[in-house]
């Protein structure tokens, strides 16, 4: 068996592409769509996302903007910032980019982004929205996995989906989207006793953790579909995913790449979001 290789990148830019329709649709009605990016500090890999999400907001045909604040903001400076932009009419949808400088809580700030505007979907009125089933802006990373598993034809109904990691960025939303999807779920975490005895049983493994390979061959089930999360820098400057990709090729069903896999899909997800954001705050 050779694994389909699940191609984030090419899914990623049809959503793009599909949203220029719309994105024309606005302007024709006098609306331009405007996403605010939040930036805290400079690190490195933070700027690399948000030239991705601003490049992104262009293909799409939308406006981005990246605000700046320093490294030594406070927590009351951040949500200042994050309440201009609430107030400001020409910002549909706003995003403060993870992480933050340490002694920040992000779920504070998360919480005072408008929830209209809550493109993230990390607001609590969002995430509780998603413990109801209730319509509301997804967090972008598992959304885009749900996308790209139905863009495969990939069923969650009535499978085993296993999800490694309970952030609640990825891991926990991951979790209930599954379930509203009829999976039966099991998420493991850092003190699950035997990893492998549990990624074994699924069908479908979502692996959020962010340690290289931690997903090995003989974790997996033969036929499995494996969607690696995992960003992380080798020693040798190479990325990897958290699955041990060359081993999954043979074993596996579908395997997501990295890069190229999810990473695609979590920026058009929140691109779409700003998209849906505009839409509803003129009514349409
Ligand atoms: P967090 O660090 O917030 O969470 C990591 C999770 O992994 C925790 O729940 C932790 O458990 C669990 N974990 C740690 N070690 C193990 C282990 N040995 N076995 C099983 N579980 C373990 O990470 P994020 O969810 O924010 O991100 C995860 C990865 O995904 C990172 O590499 C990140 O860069 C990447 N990422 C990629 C995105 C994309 O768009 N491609 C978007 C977001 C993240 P515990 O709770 O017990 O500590």
């Amino acid at each position: 068996m050779s694994a389909t290789l699940i191609d984030g990148k090419a899914v990623a830019q049809r959503v793009l592409d599909g949203l220029s329709h719309r994105v024309a649709a606005l302007k024709g009605r006098g609306i331009h769509p405007r996403l605010a990016v939040v930036r805290v500090g400079d690190d490195p890999a933070s700027k690399v996302y948000i030239r991705a999400k601003i490049r992104a907001c262009e293909q799409a045909g939308i406006s981005g903007g990246e605000f700046e604040l320093p490294e030594r903001a406070t927590e009351a400076q951040i949500i200042a910032q994050v309440e201009a932009l609430n107030a400001d009419p020409t910002v549909h949808g706003i995003l403060v980019q993870l992480p933050l400088p340490p002694g920040v809580r992000a779920h504070m700030v998360a919480d005072h982004i408008a929830p209209a505007k809550d493109v993230d979907g990390l607001h609590a009125v969002s995430l509780g929205r998603l413990l109801q089933n209730e319509p509301g802006f997804r967090p972008c990373t598992p959304a885009g996995i749900l996308r790209l598993i139905d863009e495969y034809g990939i069923e969650l109904r009535g499978k085993h989906l296993v999800v490694v990691g309970r952030s609640e960025i990825v891991g926990k939303p991951m979790a209930l989207l599954g379930l509203e999807r009829d999976a039966t779920v099991t998420v493991c975490h850092s003190r699950t006793p035997d990893l492998g005895a549990v990624t074994r049983s699924a069908d479908v493994v979502v692996v959020a953790v962010g340690r290289p390979h931690l997903l090995k061959g003989d974790m997996i089930k033969p036929g499995a579909v494996v969607l690696d999360v995992g960003v992380n820098r080798l020693p040798s400057g190479k990325l990897a995913g958290d699955a041990d990709f060359d081993a999954m090729v043979p074993k596996a069903a579908f395997i997501s790449p990295v890069p190229g896999g999810v990473g695609p899909m979590t920026v058009a997800m929140l691109i779409e979001n700003a998209v849906i954001a505009a839409e509803r705050i003129q009514g349409g």
